[in-house]
Order: C-alpha cells, then sequence, then structure tokens
C-alpha cells in the first residue's frame, strides 16, 4: 500500500506534487477527507521536492482550531494521568493531588499552547508576524482554556481499576497505551484497529466495569452530525479489535462530550454494525482506487472548499469556486486569480482580468511584493476595501495574504 502512484503538476511555481499511494489504515477523518474530496487527500498529503522534500502540504492554521487543540490536549494529559492514579472521581482529594503533580491546570495548559506553536515553528505559510499574532491571540486565551478543561473534566466519571505510574513522560504525558487485552477501569487514548479492514481510531476514554464498557469523545467544536458517526466507528472497531477485546465485550454507551453538554450516540445494534462495515468497506475501496489512480477527483463545492488548505493548487476551484469580484463585500477576505499589471503606486498595483484589462487595485504592504510584472498569480486572503478617490475595487494584502505565481502546466 506504499506505491507512489506518480507526479501532478499543480500550475504553481515550485508546488509540482509526488503523490503517495494509500495509507496502511484508515481512520475516520482520513476517510471523510478522501470521500468528500480525494484531489484534496492527496495534496495534502503529496511530498513537493522542489519544496524541500518536505511531506504533506502545511496548512494555515486558524486560532479557533489551535484553541481547540490546546483545550483537548491538556484534558488529554489531565484525563490520562488521573486514569493512570486510578482517581475515583474529579472530585476527590486524589484528583487534586494530581493536579498538583501536574503543576496545575493552568501550567498544563501552558504546556500545551507552547507544543501547538512549536509545531507551527517551520510552517512555510506562515510569516514571523502572522506566529507572533496567533501567539498573542492564543495566549491571551489561557485562562478561557482552563476554564474549559475543567468544565470538560467536572463532567467525567472514572471507574476505578488498577493504578497504573504517573511517572510523567516528555510533553507532561503519561504512560502510552499499549495494545493490549483491557481489564476494568478508566483507559485514556485507546488505540482500537481493525486490521482486515485496515481501519482504525483513538478513543479519548474508554471505560470498563464488570461488563459494561463506555466509550467518551471529547468534542472542543460544536455539534457535528460526523461526531455521531464516528463514535458509532469507535463501537464496531471495539468489536472488531481482537487484542484490546479479546473476549467481544459490547458497548453499553457512546458519548459525545462537548463543553456545555454530554451528547448520548445511539449504539449500533448487529443490524446496523454489518451496515457500517460494508460502507466502510467500500468507503476504503473508493478511497484506494482514486489515490491509486493517480488523478484523484476533485469534488469543488463552497463547503469543501471554503477553508480548503490547498486550493491554490486546484485548478477546479479557481474555475468554479473562487468567487467574483462582484459579489465580494466591503471587509470580506477573498481569493483572487489575475495578472499583475502596471505599478500605480509606491504600494499599489493594477490586476488584470482574463482579457487583460484592469479589474482590481491591489494594495500591498511593501514596496517590494513577491511578484513582477506580467507574472499570473493566485492570492489568497485580500480584503476587498474602498477608496474614495476612486471608483476601483481594492483589495488589501493582509498579514495572512499568500500570493502564488501561476505556471503554465
Ligand atoms: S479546493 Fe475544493 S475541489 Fe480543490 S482540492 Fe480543495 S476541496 Fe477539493
Amino acid at each position: 500500500m506504499t506505491d507512489s502512484p506518480g507526479a501532478l503538476a499543480t500550475g504553481i511555481a515550485f508546488s509540482r506534487a509526488v503523490l503517495v499511494g494509500p495509507p496502511a489504515r484508515w481512520s475516520y477523518s482520513t476517510l471523510e477527507e478522501a470521500s468528500s474530496c480525494p484531489l484534496r487527500y492527496c495534496l495534502r498529503r503529496a511530498t513537493y521536492p522542489d519544496l524541500g522534500h518536505q511531506e504533506g502540504y502545511p496548512s494555515v492554521p486558524s486560532v479557533p482550531a489551535l484553541f481547540g487543540n490546546v483545550v483537548h490536549g491538556a484534558l488529554e494529559v489531565v484525563v490520562k494521568a488521573m486514569a493512570d492514579a486510578a482517581v475515583e472521581s474529579p472530585q476527590a482529594e486524589s484528583a487534586a493531588e494530581v493536579i498538583r503533580d501536574l503543576g496545575g491546570f493552568t501550567s498544563v495548559v501552558e504546556n500545551e499552547l507552547a507544543n501547538q506553536l512549536a509545531s507551527l515553528k517551520d510552517n512555510m505559510r506562515l510569516s514571523k508576524d502572522l506566529h507572533r499574532r496567533i501567539a498573542i491571540d492564543l495566549e491571551a486565551r489561557v485562562a478561557d482554556a482552563r476554564a474549559q478543561v475543567q468544565t470538560y473534566l467536572s463532567r467525567t466519571k472514572f471507574v476505578s481499576g488498577p493504578r497504573h505510574s504517573t511517572q510523567a513522560a516528555e510533553g507532561g504525558r503519561s504512560r502510552a497505551f499499549v495494545r493490549q487485552e483491557l481489564g476494568a477501569g478508566s483507559h485514556p487514548e485507546v488505540e482500537l484497529v481493525a486490521e482486515r479492514e485496515r481501519l482504525y481510531g483513538r478513543v479519548d476514554l474508554l471505560m470498563i466495569s464488570d461488563d459494561r464498557v463506555d466509550i467518551i469523545d471529547y468534542k472542543t467544536g460544536g455539534e457535528s452530525d460526523g461526531h455521531a458517526d464516528q463514535l458509532q466507528l469507535y463501537a464496531w472497531l471495539w468489536g472488531a479489535d481482537e487484542k484490546v477485546n479479546p473476549r467481544g465485550l459490547g458497548v453499553a454507551s457512546l458519548t459525545a462530550a462537548y463543553r456545555d453538554q454530554d451528547v448520548s450516540i445511539d449504539v449500533p445494534n448487529a443490524d446496523q454494525m454489518a451496515v457500517l462495515s460494508l460502507e466502510f468497506a467500500t468507503k476504503i475501496a473508493d478511497a484506494d482506487g482514486e489515490i491509486a489512480s493517480g488523478s484523484p477527483t476533485a469534488r469543488p463545492s463552497q463547503e469543501n472548499c471554503r477553508y480548503c488548505a490547498v486550493r491554490h493548487l486546484c485548478a477546479s476551484y479557481w474555475a468554479t469556486i473562487a468567487p467574483k469580484l462582484s459579489d465580494i463585500n466591503q471587509g470580506d477576505l477573498f481569493d483572487y486569480e489575475g495578472v499583475i499589471g502596471e505599478q500605480n503606486g509606491q504600494r499599489s498595483w493594477w490586476l488584470l482580468n482574463d482579457a487583460g484589462r484592469p479589474e482590481l487595485l491591489l494594495r500591498t504592504t511593501t514596496p517590494a511584493p513577491p511578484f513582477a510584472s506580467g507574472d499570473r498569480v493566485r492570492l489568497l486572503g485580500l480584503r476587498r476595501g474602498a477608496d474614495p478617490q476612486t471608483d476601483w475595487p481594492i483589495g488589501s494584502v493582509t498579514v495572512a495574504t499568500e500570493a502564488f505565481r501561476v505556471e503554465s502546466v
């Protein structure tokens, strides 16, 4: 499953993509991504030799997504430490001891924030300025993240089981999950694998007491139908994983834990499990086929493309989804493809449409932008502006704007 399906010309300078083969195993999210748009799945995981052989195309992270990662990561550390210490309840004195040993909630959150910022360090799509702004935004929300972690934790119930070593590993995390039969107790970060079907999932918290099994997944974003599907996959994986669940115990409850409430998800019965099994097998066969073809299908739609990290590499997006200038309101961020025309001022350039006529005045933040007159460019994240001294629409470069030079393919 590792044969490379070949190279793909994206039409953007220095961005020839060398596609990678299908993965050894699929997860719920990778399979969903490959099903919703095979091209996006492939471009995000391809290697780009002209960009330094790095694996995958980096995304531009949003502050809300990073904030969610901080909360989830901090919660993971705390839940794991409490499960290792066989804490009976987050309100127990033993829970307070665990938090003290971790250095307090704020310290756990700050560590997670530092991890998230460190992961952005080599991201070629982030300027120093944008990196700094993201750091400032996240640091201003430490108290909020701490409060969220405490809220999730306050509703978490633990099942007592054997106590494990709580010696912290690097990054504040305690023991790693070992794939073996699970006994009674609370088990954080459980990896479930269906080897034959090539599917896996990682459950946030799995609790076993007597012959009852409960699965909880923490969700830091808004509610979504996909969360129910994901939890039902976990129930299916639990049934299929002969290593972790050799006795074939059934799942009693599935819970999606949101910030403000817990939502119970129906546990699939035997017939529904059989349907799920068939659905996943079909999706995997389709996704494998798309990847192995070497020319994965693009599925442009507003929903798919709006936040697509590789839309500048996707001809279908620019042909069908990228907005028309006439549809963009003042103050909105928008993407634009055009040709750089004459310089209009020290920090302004004309952008020409396909007929070679000016249609947008581009305002840059520097007199030496990364393009030259005659270049065809794709610009992501311009801000629509206006100037009382001209009737021309204005597109202003912001700290988050990216410019990519188009080459003929
Ligand atoms: S821009 Fe849309 S169609 Fe193109 S790869 Fe991204 S999601 Fe797929």
